[in-house]
């Protein structure tokens, strides 16, 4: 397996003003992930994590940090100078319906990045890049005039993939790719978007809230609380030895996959709601919810190393 670094993103920021004050959607994220990897990154809803996606797409700028695209730092560049890295990094959107324009026949939303990209030479090598872009992603290339509104949502999916890959990116972002889908059609997806990764080489940034797919797709995780990285470390060893109390009570939240695991599997159950981005909690973020909560935790708490490969943002590891 490829060890070479792909995407790095040090200290990220993003704070958007607000009515209410500054929101810090990020704060201080550091992490980076090898070529054809996929990096999972879960957390509740408002955690950042979409956010973070979209400023590596520079869909947002980021307020403070670094991006490196193959060791480039790519955070501040123009337009322009940015545009061949936004043909090499690409999004697979939560709701494929929403995303698709539904007075576009399923061809031209797949053809879209080519002609964008001008990278069809005349009209029957773009109808031959969308054929095969269909039938790479399971669907016929005669639904290439059908409108969005006659597929199914697995098809959709299927079509935003394929829009995604039709400008043969090195590195997509899944933002809740499946989370709109049936459970059987979400199965279905996950194994096509695995494919295509062994297929085309691709690396991926999978972002979840549903921990069981991650798990399943994901090599490497970051668990996301209120902006920031609070535990980071391979799959199985985070998945194994869950260290930080937010994702020990994220993951007993999650159905259990044997009945063996549901016999052992007790709820946590957090107290009290998110507090508000615009005004954190000093410290620990996470500390009026945590059960371990003490004086020492209104400090920043350390980073910690939990074994090889695994780390955790908490005073317990003092
Ligand atoms: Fe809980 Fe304190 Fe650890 Fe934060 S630093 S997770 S509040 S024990």
């Amino acid at each position: 397996m490829s060890q070479k670094e792909l995407l790095r993103v040090e200290h990220l920021k993003k704070y958007f003003q607000t009515p209410r004050g500054t929101l810090s959607a990020v704060e201080d994220v550091s992490f980076r992930i090898e070529e054809r990897q996929t990096l999972g990154v879960v957390g509740e809803s408002g955690c950042g994590k979409s956010t973070v996606g979209k400023m590596l797409l520079d869909i947002y700028r980021p307020t403070g940090g670094k991006i490196f695209y193959e060791g480039k730092d790519i955070t501040a560049l123009s337009p322009k100078e940015r545009r061949p890295y936004v043909k090499k990094m690409q999004l697979v959107w939560q709701d494929p319906y929403s995303s698709l324009d539904p007075r576009l026949r399923a061809g031209d939303i797949i053809a879209e990045p080519i002609d964008n990209f001008r990278l069809a030479a005349n009209r029957a090598e773009r109808a031959e890049k969308v054929e095969r872009l269909m039938q790479m992603c399971g669907l016929y290339p005669e639904m290439a005039t059908h409108y969005p509104h006659q597929f199914s949502g697995g098809q959709r999916q299927r079509i935003c993939i394929a829009r995604a890959l039709a400008t043969d990116p090195e590195f997509v972002v899944c933002d809740e790719a499946v989370s709109a889908l049936d459970v059987s059609i979400q199965a279905q997806i996950i194994n096509l978007l695995k494919d295509l990764q062994d297929e085309l080489r691709l690396t991926y940034l999978f972002i979840s809230h549903d921990l069981n797919i991650v798990h399943f797709i994901s090599d490497e995780i970051i668990v996301m609380y209120l902006g920031q990285i609070v535990e980071r470390g391979t799959m199985e060893t985070v998945y194994r030895n869950r260290a930080h109390p937010y994702t020990k009570a994220l993951f007993s939240a999650t159905p259990a996959f044997t009945a063996a695991e549901k016999q052992k599997k007790q709820r946590i159950l957090l107290e009290g709601d998110v507090p508000s981005p615009v005004d954190p909690p000093k410290g620990c973020r996470f500390r009026g919810r945590c059960p371990y909560a003490d004086k020492r935790c209104e400090e920043e708490p350390q980073w910690h190393a939990v074994e090889d490969n695994h780390f955790v943002k908490c005073r317990l590891f003092d």
